[in-house]
């Protein structure tokens, strides 16, 4: 028996021990006990005995989870459904024209317009007619809506040229200024803590992604975000050049918390932008920026069909995409494709008269592109009327087309995602069963999110015909969708709710606040959401 000193023992037979955590978590190479020191007194026995119980006991609840879950997986036997499923997509989809319609009869969808409004009654009379329990949820917001912009630049007052250019949403409802331009490059904290002076009373020139050469690893953040950090440092107004070539012009919202902003924003096209960014290394410009804007409350309704569940009716599926657009053009890919799809579901959902254990909703948010108004609003009614801990799972297809696979905030769901997806793959090859887990903002999944609820939707798949540099400018419009995309957008993501709303057992819950601070710190979430002041952690 070897005698030691106990504390000195204790110190230096912990730093093996805490190796040791980790190997019993494997279990497979439990060591202490042989090494345990029988001079270390039973104290330490006692220690180290109930942590090892207590690691046998989360490595057999751990592999219980695994083995429900394959169990479950294997368990899910929804071949034939899912064969039914693609078999009416294929055949009998509306998505595609009903879009097309929608497009050539009422135009964009922007809320709080009479289009809007229009666009709210169309999808509630397309669920309607394909038998769907539908109804709306009306909510009351402030809204905004651009009126007049004008955009002059150069050398001085008395040189002033037009400059193509859109509002950005929640500019003032009146501005007119004219001051010295300052590049602001990336328009990144970097890009003003070398002199944070020179912002002061002047306009903020700001790249909209990350420019060429940028350091390595610089990541871009949002347009509002940007136009954030530019107030910040005391700029009176922001010109935000945007990435596309051949002067195309975005617009989309500049605040990060859906409120009017204070200073004017606008956009510029790529090449105007370059070109000034050039002028101004040799001589100084000046803008004159003149908007008017409309910005008020108005009322709104999300349009939402029930599937009510069988066995756990209590349990919900929230399968949504945003049926609002901006004014621009006709919003035919932001987001048309998605909110079609989620319609054409719920037409498949009918057809099929497919029954779920858990209830499932298909949602139609309005007011994403002010701010997620139409999920924010769902969320606190769900809060009201004490209905949140119902929503264990929320589906959100924003922009989505032709899915290869699933993804998810809950790196969990892979064995359950993919088990589905291996059986999609064997009704059509060109479902390549991919998997991704992680999370991001600024769609309408973040307000389930930001409750701790595990979202997900398609993922792999690429924008129909070269879509992407028209993404909220005037150029979205329907010739760029693709049928096929969207129909697959239709029969995997139907397929997806199916089985998620009948599996067993849903592997993951609603995570509790410090989890899901630890999760949104891991996503890199902190930064931006503390911008928009949703962090809500100490
Ligand atoms: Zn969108």
């Amino acid at each position: 028996m070897l005698r030691y000193d106990a504390s000195a023992a204790m110190k230096q037979m912990l730093v093996p021990w805490h190796n040791s955590l980790f190997r019993v978590s494997g279990i497979s190479n439990v060591q202490p006990e042989s090494k345990i020191n029988v001079t270390a007194g039973n104290l330490y026995q006692k220690f180290v005995l109930s942590a090892a119980k207590l690691n046998v006991m989360k490595y057999l609840f751990s592999t219980a989870l695994l083995c429900t879950t394959l169990l479950a997986s294997a368990q899910d036997k929804f071949d034939d459904v899912f064969a039914k499923i693609n078999a009416d997509v294929q055949q009998n989809s509306k998505a595609y024209q009903t879009l097309k319609y929608e497009t050539e009869t009422i135009g964009h969808r922007l809320t709080g317009s009479a289009n809007g409004a229009k666009a709210e009654q169309y999808a509630f009379d397309l669920l309607k007619s394909y038998g769907c329990a539908v109804r709306f949820q009306p909510f009351e917001v402030e809204s905004w809506a651009r009126k007049t912009i004008s955009v002059e630049i150069g050398k001085d007052k008395n040189s002033l040229t037009k400059m193509k250019a859109v509002t950005l949403a929640h500019s003032p409802v009146k501005a007119d200024i004219t001051s010295e331009i300052v590049d602001a490059g990336n328009g990144l904290e970097a890009d003003y803590q070398g002199s944070p002076e020179k912002f002061k009373g002047k306009i903020a020139l700001i790249y909209l992604g990350v420019l060429p050469g940028s350091p390595a690893g610089t990541k871009s953040l949002h347009r509002s975000e940007k136009t954030a950090i530019a107030t910040k440092y005391g700029a009176t107004g922001v010109i935000i050049i945007n990435t596309v070539k051949n002067g195309v012009l975005l617009t989309g919202t500049a605040s990060v918390t859906g409120k009017l902003i204070p200073i004017p924003a606008v956009c510029i096209g790529l090449e105007d932008g370059m070109a000034l960014k050039e002028k101004i290394k040799s001589q100084s410009q000046i803008a004159h920026i003149a908007m008017t804007n409309f910005s008020g409350l108005i009322k709104a309704r999300n349009v939402v069909a029930t599937f009510k569940g069988t066995e756990l009716p209590k349990d919900k599926i929230v399968v949504g995409g945003h049926l609002d657009s901006w004014d621009l053009a006709t919003g035919a890919i932001d987001n048309g494709i998605g909110s079609f799809a989620v319609m054409d579901m719920a037409r498949t959902f009918k057809k099929l008269n497919l029954k779920t254990k858990r209830t499932v909703e298909f949602v139609l948010f309005m007011g994403e592109e002010q701010g997620l108004l139409g999920s924010k609003a769902y969320v606190e009614r769900t809060k009201k009327d004490g209905t949140l801990a119902q929503v264990k799972f929320m589906l959100n297809y924003d922009m989505t087309n032709d899915p290869k696979g699933f993804s998810t905030s809950r790196t969990e769901m892979k064995d359950l995602f993919t088990a589905w997806g291996a059986d999609i793959v064997k009704i059509d090859t060109g479902f390549k069963n991919l998997f991704n887990a992680g999370a991001g903002l600024h769609s309408d999944h973040q307000p389930f999110m930001l409750e701790g609820i595990p979202t997900g939707g398609g993922f792999g798949g690429k924008l129909p015909n070269n879509s992407g540099p028209f993404y909220h400018s005037d150029g979205d419009s329907f010739k760029l969708v693709d049928e096929q995309g969207l129909k697959n957008t239709v029969r995997y993501s139907t397929m997806l709710t199916y089985a998620l709303a009948n599996t067993p057992k849903i592997p993951v819950g609603v995570q509790g606040e410090e989890e899901l601070r630890a999760f949104l710190e891991s996503q890199n979430l902190k930064e931006p959401l503390t911008i928009a002041g949703e962090w809500r952690w100490k």
